[in-house]
Order: C-alpha cells, then sequence, then structure tokens
C-alpha cells in the first residue's frame, strides 16, 4: 500500500510543513505542548479501528481483549498519578469530561457557580452559548479589581445566597493556584459539590509543582494534552461514591465508543508522567513562566495579578496602548505563538482584548530554561515596540528560529523519509 506522501501528496505537504512550523518557532500558548515520540507514535497506531463500547469486561463488541488491557493500564496509571479512587479515560476531550462530570453531580436546570470566561474560566464553566450555559443555571464569579485574584470570602458570600448545587474551580486563564481546601469548605457550607477543572495545570499537579485538588473534590476533571503531555483528550477522576455515575455519564451519557488509539496514548503518556523526570519538567515549567514574568515585567509590562504560579501568565499589553490582537500578530510575525486574550474588567471586546496569554509547557518540553525565558522577553518586548515594522519583525525571526534550532523538536520526523 502507497505511503502517505504518494497517497495523498496534498495533506502530506501540510504535515510536514506543520512540523517545520512547530519546530523552527516558539509555541507559547499555554494550553499546548509537545507529546513525546511514544504518545505520536500510539496515537497513529491500528486502535483507531477498533469500536470498543463500554468499560473493560463489559463491552458491547467483541475482540476487545487488546483494548481491555490499555484502558485498565491507563485507568490504573492515572489513579496512580493522582492518587484517585477512580478514573474514567474515555472522555474524547476537557469539553465532554466536564459535560459528563455535570451530568453524574447535577440536573438539568441545577445552580452552577463557575469562574466568568471573561475573568479566566472556561467556556464549558457556564458561557452562554456553550452547553453549560444553556442546560444549568449559571452565576458567574469574578475575580477582584485589586488583585485580580478570587476572593474566597467573596465565594462564601455568593455561594450562600445562591445555593449552586456545584462550585467550579480552575480556568483557562487563571495565573494563581487556587485554594481547594477553602473551596471545598465553602461547597460543604452550601450542600454544593465541588467540581475542579484542573485541565491547565493537571501535569504541574502530576509533577509536585502545583497542590492536588483530588484530595478535596468530589470530582477533578482534566485535559491529558496541556501541562500533562499527553495526547488531546480529556479525563474524569472522581471519589468512589460516584464512579459509577461518572462512568455512566461518559458512556452512554455523553460519548459513543471511545478512541482506543487515544486512550492508548494516555496511558502511555500517564507512564511517563510516572517518571522522575516529569517532577523536573513540572518544575521548570514553573521557573520558567516565573522568570518570564519577571523579565516581561521588566520590560515594562504589567503582569496580570503581579505574576504566576503556574505554567502560564497573562500580560496586560493595553497599559502600553497595545492591543492584543495587535500583539499577537507582531509577535507571530517574530515567530512567537501566543493568544490574544481578555483581561479582567476588560474595556475592549473579545477579538480585540487588552492582554496577551503566553504559557511555557511546550518551550520547557523543548528543554528551555530561565536563561532562554529571558532572552525571549527581550525580543517580544523588542517585537511589540516594532509591531508597525516587518523588516524588523522578520529580523527577530530569525533569531527566534536560531534559538529554536539549538532545542530540536521531532528531528526523525522532519527526515523526509518519515514524512
Ligand atoms: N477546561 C479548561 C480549563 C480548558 O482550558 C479547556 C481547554 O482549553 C477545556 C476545559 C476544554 O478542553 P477541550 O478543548 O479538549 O474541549
Amino acid at each position: 500500500e502507497a505511503p502517505l506522501a504518494l497517497s495523498d501528496p496534498e495533506i502530506a505537504e501540510q504535515i510536514a510543513l506543520e512540523a517545520v512550523r512547530q519546530h523552527d518557532g516558539l509555541e507559547m500558548i499555554a494550553s499546548e505542548n509537545f507529546v513525546s515520540r511514544a504518545v505520536l507514535e500510539t496515537a497513529g497506531t491500528v486502535f483507531t479501528n477498533k469500536y470498543a463500547e463500554g468499560y473493560p469486561g463489559k463491552r458491547y463488541y467483541g475482540g476487545c481483549e487488546n483494548a481491555d488491557v490499555v484502558e485498565n493500564i491507563a485507568r490504573e496509571r492515572a489513579k496512580q498519578i493522582f492518587g484517585a479512587d477512580h478514573a474514567n479515560v474515555q472522555p474524547h476531550s476537557g469539553s465532554q469530561a466536564n459535560a459528563a462530570a455535570y451530568m453524574t453531580l447535577i440536573n438539568p436546570g441545577d445552580t452552577v457557580l463557575g469562574l466568568d470566561l471573561a475573568h479566566g474560566g472556561h467556556l464549558t464553566h457556564g458561557h452562554k452559548l456553550n452547553f453549560s450555559g444553556k442546560l444549568y443555571r449559571i452565576v458567574g464569579y469574578q475575580v477582584r479589581k485589586d488583585t485580580e485574584t478570587v476572593d474566597y470570602d467573596e465565594l462564601e458570600a455568593l455561594a450562600k445566597k445562591e445555593q449552586p448545587k456545584v462550585i467550579v474551580g480552575g480556568g483557562s486563564a487563571y495565573p494563581r493556584q487556587w485554594d481547594f481546601e477553602r473551596m471545598r469548605a465553602i461547597a460543604d457550607s452550601v450542600g454544593a459539590y465541588l467540581m475542579i477543572d484542573m485541565a491547565h495545570f493537571a501535569g504541574l499537579v502530576a509533577g509536585g509543582a502545583h497542590p492536588s485538588p483530588v484530595p478535596h473534590a468530589h470530582v477533578v476533571t482534566t485535559t491529558t494534552h496541556k501541562t500533562l503531555r499527553g495526547p488531546r483528550a480529556g479525563m474524569v477522576l472522581c471519589k468512589q461514591e460516584f464512579a459509577q455515575a461518572l462512568d455512566r455519564s461518559v458512556f452512554p451519557g455523553q460519548q459513543g465508543g471511545p478512541l482506543m488509539h487515544i486512550v492508548a496514548a494516555k496511558a502511555v503518556a500517564f507512564k511517563e508522567a510516572l517518571q522522575p523526570e516529569f517532577k523536573t519538567y513540572a518544575a521548570q515549567t514553573v521557573a520558567n513562566a516565573k522568570a518570564l514574568a519577571e523579565a516581561l515585567a521588566g520590560e515594562g509590562y504589567r503582569i496580570v495579578s503581579g505574576g504566576t504560579d503556574t505554567h502560564l501568565l497573562l500580560v496586560d499589553v493595553f497599559a502600553k496602548d497595545i492591543l492584543g490582537s495587535e500583539a499577537e500578530a507582531a509577535l507571530g510575525k517574530a515567530g512567537i505563538t501566543v493568544n490574544k486574550n481578555a483581561i479582567p474588567y476588560d474595556t475592549n471586546p473579545p477579538l480585540k482584548p487588552s492582554g496577551v496569554r503566553f504559557g511555557t509547557p511546550a518551550l520547557t518540553t523543548r528543554g528551555m530554561k530561565e536563561a532562554e525565558m529571558r532572552q525571549i522577553a527581550k525580543w517580544i518586548g523588542e517585537a511589540l515596540e516594532n509591531r508597525n515594522d516587518d523588516a524588523k519583525l522578520a529580523q527577530l525571526h530569525g533569531q527566534v528560529s536560531e534559538l529554536a534550532e539549538n532545542f530540536p523538536l521531532y528531528g526523525w520526523l522532519r527526515q523526509p523519509a518519515s514524512l
């Protein structure tokens, strides 16, 4: 049979170009990472052919003996990493993990407290166009204007007033640690469940660089592809009492057959997360984010909440009269990939917000450390100052690519023979 390069050169070319793009630039989108060769290989295996509706030992299809072994290994490794009672490794994505978690805990129409998207939450925490906002009565909470962090006294007062059935913690653009213990106490005081969406910081928890929500929350959801460095997918962890309801909520509640090639790739990533090197990775990811935040502050940029405890930071570029969209475009021309992002109490619209979100998971996977972060912060400063000077941005791109070249990525993939 013909290899991809011959059977579909059009798509093969884009894959090759994407490999070059990922290699030659600096990937600073906080939700992205680079999986290992082993994870990448696993995601492209014959398990993509297999239907395995149900769970190990209780499938609705024959021929699941190998799938059963793989899924059991993935579940056990997930439980081991996070010290969880129960793990469901079938969600196709973080959004589906959250849908299954809500379905486990509450009914349509019930009240949920979630961090506003505009204050760092996620669409699935109650945006009005998302299933969460349509199915549940969502009450958003916000960060304080002065500290730009969650005020737990305010959260408690809101919970007492609104009597939610679930309180959701976690988000997509919140750079600080959460007080899980306090959140559980607030949830208990109003008879609500605590659900923590650790999608962004799961890898930091796995590597011991961030407190774990697992002992405190009734249900913990996550993606597997961000700091956790696995394939693009989701997972839910819960206390034993919710295990059966959770499994039913994932299948048949939200999904049909699991993506067994991706479940297998999750298992491989989880094994990696259990290695001592992953602790080093998690610690370095946070150290790099702190170094980047300090260096950008040194360039005169205001860092939302004054810094970071995690892998991500939000920079208020509008304080220097630059729109997040302008910054994203200029940095893109310099080979630095980021996303524009609203900042708390943003006065600008979502497509032209005041901020930029930076993350260090992907660059840390490539082996970069604090010295590189300081260099990159200088280039970011230069790119933003010269944002309308395409020649200068192209020159910066050259320097960026030189640095990237010193931290090779997927060298084996870039050889024409394997494309
Ligand atoms: N939860 C949080 C906190 C996220 O940041 C994201 C993704 O950005 C998700 C859930 C959803 O994940 P997915 O894009 O896999 O649906």
